[in-house]
């Protein structure tokens, strides 16, 4: 056991108790409360690289990476300069700044499928405001998505959606009347068939909105097939492809899932890296379609912070440093390697039988033996056992994502030190389940 275990959490505690008479479940966004591993949230104090300080003096190698934006680890001395310098002229002028054009400029050059990009405030944003782009352009109503998937907390999105819904063990929120719900089709993911049988049944489908890796059930890959399929159907059924690359744009490969998968879709949504943990969200696509949005055309979508300079000088920081000296080749290798020490931690400790999903940037732990293709067969995961095995890493001094249903983000900060001490302590964490 580290140093960690032995120290109390009582100012983490004490946190807490004043954060939940004041904020819903003392937390601004559920998954933050740790109720599914059975824990109480550690108050973060700061961050440095690949590590999480909290305020009881507590060190943990960090996988969680603010849920995605993290990706050259805390504190990178580019980003931070960046904010610093741009800090001195303002912080929020209200109308147009440099910083947004170049931002849009850059996102065109890394992803080219968006040829115009609308710069909003969060993943969230960015989806919502795709979806009535779709639907204005397409003039049809209903949405496809793929159960577990999420594409934030949007009226729409929140049917058979994944992350902290699947982890709550729900799937859909009261509030959201069931007029807007009734538009929305979930079928499962990897399912070429589902998707044939769904517009085969509904000829009014405005969009297809589609994580091209799926992060939020745990991290679940594409077939090519599925792929192709997606892209042919929608194609032929005159209704837009949505790549929601808010958890896999700039990650994956500098270009998302769509360079590293060949996919062109018509509508991508970004978040999360973009922003280097500043809040940003972004969505773009052919021009065709984006020149739709308002004030150059008529589909009505607007934000007071929108473009922020501060968040656009972090994001532009971030991004400049990615294309540079792309980290790839370097996140692919950490986190091959991190799968492959946990995969020998398990077997070593005889541990329970593991299912490791895995793409450059991200990685899932299941714990079950059947291999994982969609919501359904994520779901057959011992949750219990892997609470268990959570607040084991924890008490190793490991920060995992609190959730079996969430992906964990190495960072490029995780070096051969970080991944061997994790190593470790997936092993002891596997032997003490036993
Ligand atoms: C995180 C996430 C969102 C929502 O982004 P927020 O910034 O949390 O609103 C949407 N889609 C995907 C794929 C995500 O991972």
């Amino acid at each position: 056991m580290t140093e960690t275990a032995t120290k109390t959490r009582s100012k983490s505690e004490a946190l807490y108790e004043r954060a939940r008479a004041v904020i819903p479940g003392g937390v601004n966004s559920p998954a933050r409360a740790m109720k599914a591993v059975e824990s109480d949230p550690l108050f973060i104090a700061r961050a440095d690289g690949a590590y999480l300080f909290d305020v009881d003096g507590g060190e943990y190698i960090d996988y969680v990476g603010s849920w995605g934006p993290m990706i050259l680890g805390h504190r990178h001395p580019r980003v931070l300069a960046a904010i610093e310098s741009e800090l001195r002229n303002g912080t929020s002028y209200g109308a147009p700044c440099r910083l947004e054009v170049e931002m849009a400029e850059l996102v065109g050059k890394l992803v080219p499928s968006m040829e115009m990009v609308r710069m909003v405030n969060s993943g969230t944003e960015a989806t919502m405001s795709a979806l009535r782009l779709a639907r204005a352009y397409t003039g049809k109503k209903r949405l496809i998505k793929f159960d577990g998937c999420y594409h934030g907390h949007g009226d729409s999105f929140l049917v058979k959606a994944g992350s902290g819904l699947a982890t709550l063990g729900i799937s859909s929120s009261p509030g959201v009347p069931e007029e807007f719900s009734s538009l929305t089709v979930s079928i499962p993911y990897n399912d070429v068939d589902a998707l044939n049988e769904a517009f085969e049944k509904h000829d009014d489908i405005a969009a297809v909105i589609f994580e091209p890796v799926v992060g939020n059930a745990g991290v679940i890959l594409p077939e090519q097939k599925f792929l192709k399929a997606l892209r042919e159907l929608t194609e032929a059924n005159k209704a837009l492809l949505i790549c929601d690359e808010v958890m896999t744009g700039f990650r994956v490969a500098l270009g998302g899932a769509q360079q590293m998968y060949d996919i062109k879709p018509d509508l991508t949504c970004l978040g999360k890296i973009i922003g280097a943990g500043l809040p940003v969200g972004a969505y773009g696509g052919k021009k065709e379609i984006m020149e739709r949005v308002a004030p150059s055309g008529d589909v009505y979508q607007a934000g007071t912070l929108s473009g922020n300079p501060l968040a656009m000088a972090a994001g532009l920081a971030q991004l400049q440093a990615l294309r540079e000296k792309p980290p790839y080749e370097k996140l692919t290798k950490i986190t091959d390697k991190l799968a492959e020490k946990i995969s020998e931690a398990a077997s070593s400790a005889r541990g329970p039988k593991v299912t490791i999903n895995h793409v450059c940037g991200m990685i899932s732990v299941f714990l079950t033996d059947e291999k994982v293709v969609d919501f359904d067969s994520a779901a057959k995961s011992d949750t219990t056992l892997f609470g268990k095995l959570w607040r084991a890493l924890l008490e190793e001094g490991v920060y995992w994502p609190p959730s079996q249903f969430e992906a964990a983000f190495p960072s490029t900060m995780h070096s051969d030190k970080e991944i061997d001490a994790t190593a470790k302590a997936f092993e002891a964490a596997f032997k003490s389940l036993s």
